[in-house]
């Protein structure tokens, strides 16, 4: 059976552990020594490393770990690494045999250019693109590339499982719930993380239907949403969602 963990580092990190038997890939190892720590305690086998983005939180553990075991790196081929690596691009096929695992790149330019998440089992490894209930800050990309890349996202199946590079669940959903007060679901899911959160449990993975339910980001083309960025739903027949996305990410910026 294909298992999914989490393994926390920095402040608010995760690095996603991928095993099955003693084989294993991790995703976004920005720090080597948690996952070396855990590895080398369960007698586990690195066979890959998948990276999302440049951003050192995700890469900056791939030399130490590649110290320890002779992995297999996948990183995306609009940036350049110092370490050896296989460049992906949109719909290359990542096949993780030990792990009996196919995995599809998808491009996702908005937090950076070179974003990319990686699908497949159900499930989405998507960086700092989409996180429960927000997404990620614009260093690199425009609004209007974002709000496509979620919108793709917002399109896979509803019962994918989202894997996110970090826990700001709880944070993004009060924010969320400032733009939609009536939101029951949002309500509901606010109290449920915070629970998750005083037992010092992940809020993650998520799923595409919860965050299609409290997402404010995915979220554009509701009135309520439309309304709290300040436009009027009623009149204005052509709102574009990619600008009200623009606005409620630069209101979460400040938030
Ligand atoms: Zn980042
Ligand atoms: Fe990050």
């Amino acid at each position: 059976m294909l298992k999914i963990s989490a393994i926390p580092a920095f402040k608010d990190n995760y690095i996603w552990l991928l095993q099955r038997g003693n084989h294993t890939v991790v995703v976004d190892p920005g720090d080597a020594t948690p996952v070396i720590s855990l590895l080398k305690a369960l007698s586990l086998n690195l066979d890959a490393i998948l990276i999302t983005h440049h951003h050192a939180d995700h890469i900056d553990g791939v030399n130490e770990l590649l110290r320890h075991w002779p992995a297999k790196v996948y990183a995306p081929k609009r940036s350049q690494y110092n370490f050896p690596h296989q460049a992906v691009a949109e719909n290359s096929i990542i096949q993780l045999g030990a792990l009996e695992l196919n995995l599809v790149v998808m491009e996702l330019p908005g937090h950076t250019l070179d974003h990319v998440g990686y699908y497949g089992a159900n499930s989405l490894f998507c960086g700092d693109t989409l996180f429960g209930g927000g997404c990620g800050r614009l260093f690199e990309g425009t609004p209007q590339q974002m709000y496509l890349a979620l919108q793709r996202l917002a399109n896979l199946p509803e019962d994918t499982a989202i894997y996110c590079a970090h826990e700001y669940t709880q944070h993004n959903l009060e924010f969320a719930l400032s733009l939609e007060p009536d939101n029951v679901a949002l309500t509901q899911r606010l109290a449920d993380v915070s629970l998750q959160r005083q037992k010092g449990e992940p809020s993650l993975p998520s799923t595409i239907r919860l965050e299609l339910e409290t997402n404010p980001f995915l979220r554009c083309l509701k009135p309520a949403i439309q309304h709290a960025a300040g436009f009027n739903p009623s009149t204005a027949i052509n709102v574009d969602p990619a600008e009200v996305f623009s606005v409620i990410r630069s209101l979460r910026n400040h938030y």
